[in-house]
């Protein structure tokens, strides 16, 4: 329906519908708004930005390699069908949200991808943080079916997910962005712009280098305080008042008992895995390769990232570095 709501601001001498001209409620257009929307990739993210597409009254069209992760939505209704080729038979609003550049281009050029039916004038959101490059590749070939690809990865984590307060930073055709923006507005309170496709995640890569930096810094300086006889929440409320504080020490302190509704208060649980990040800060120390730009602190941070993954910390939340330093304390 993506297409003909386009086909509907041509006739009217609009190209492309927004936000901004959003029907009044109860018309045919915004009745049509409502067609199901394709969600590909239910995990921490995009189980819960799902939701929120649901509670904007969008019926899905769902699918994920791991049956059990499409249970939910079965059980409340929406559509579960068994590969991507079906969402985009189904549903001409696509958003996919994975792991990896490898899982992107199996969930979009793979032998039951995207591609393989994709219908004319479809919208194709990847919110999934992968390599730039991939996202360039990815939307040439889907313009080659005659539909539209946009990169918005996120930033604000689970949590944000959950209230629909993500930040969506968004690479492809401007004039495609109002169509974006009105899906991607259900689940996040800022969307914003950035440029040609794969500059959302140039943008993002560098937020999550700067991220995965900050976490690993508050991490020492809580450890350090603790190790000279600090309450860790009292420290934690000195360095938030002070030029300490950032995001890993006011809203997702790493160490157990600071604060609750965060990882660290779940055995480190849940949240954005440690073999996510290395991922993100693998294609920073890619970027910053081909773009010969110096990222010292970047690079530590990525050989600390994987060293956590290489001892068993993969599956936990990122903010585990906590943990991690303090059994590096015993050598
Ligand atoms: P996740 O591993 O929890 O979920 C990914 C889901 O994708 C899983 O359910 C998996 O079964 C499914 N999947 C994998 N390959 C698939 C395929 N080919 N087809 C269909 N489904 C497939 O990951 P997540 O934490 O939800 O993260 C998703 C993306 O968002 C990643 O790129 C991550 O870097 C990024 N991100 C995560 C967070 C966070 O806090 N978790 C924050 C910002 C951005």
């Amino acid at each position: 329906m993506a297409a003909s709501l386009r086909l509907l601001g041509a006739a009217s001498g609009l190209r492309y519908w927004s936000r901004r001209l959003r029907p009044a409620a109860g018309s045919f257009a915004a009745v049509a708004s409502k067609t199901p929307v394709g969600f590909i990739g239910l995990g921490n993210m995009g189980n819960p930005m799902a939701k929120n597409l649901m509670k904007h009254g969008y019926p899905l069209i769902i699918y994920d390699v791991f049956p059990d992760a499409c249970k939910e939505f079965q059980d409340a209704g929406e559509q579960v069908v068994s590969s991507p080729a079906d969402v985009a038979e189904k549903a001409d609003r696509i958003i996919t949200m994975l792991p990896t550049s490898i899982n992107a281009i199996e969930a979009y050029s793979g032998a039951n991808g995207i591609l393989k039916k994709v219908k004319k004038g479809s919208l194709l959101i990847d919110s999934s943080t992968i390599d730039p490059a991939v996202s360039k590749e990815l939307a040439k070939e889907v313009e080659k079916m005659g539909a539209v690809f946009m990169d918005a990865p996120v930033s604000g984590g689970v949590g944000a997910a959950r209230s629909g307060n993500l930040t969506f930073m968004v690479g492809g055709v401007e004039d495609e962005f109002a169509a974006a923006q009105e899906l991607l507005g259900c689940m996040g309170s800022n969307v914003v712009y950035c440029g040609a496709v794969g500059t959302g995640q140039a943008a993002k890569i560098c937020n999550n280098m700067l991220l995965a930096i900050s976490m690993i810094g508050t991490a020492e300086a809580m450890n350090l305080g603790i190790r000279l006889g600090l309450d860790p929440k009292l420290l934690a409320k000195i360095l938030n008042m002070s030029s300490g504080r950032c995001w890993s020490s006011d809203t997702y302190n790493p160490v157990p008992g600071v604060m609750d509704g965060v990882p660290s208060a779940n055995n480190y649980q849940g949240g954005f895995g440690t073999t996510l990040m290395a991922k993100d800060l693998g294609l920073a120390q890619d970027s910053a390769t081909s773009t010969k730009s110096p990222i010292l602190l970047g690079s530590l941070a990525h050989q600390i990232y994987r060293m956590m993954c290489a001892k068993g910390y993969s599956k936990k939340d990122f903010s585990s570095v906590f943990q991690f330093l303090r059994e590096e304390e015993t050598f």
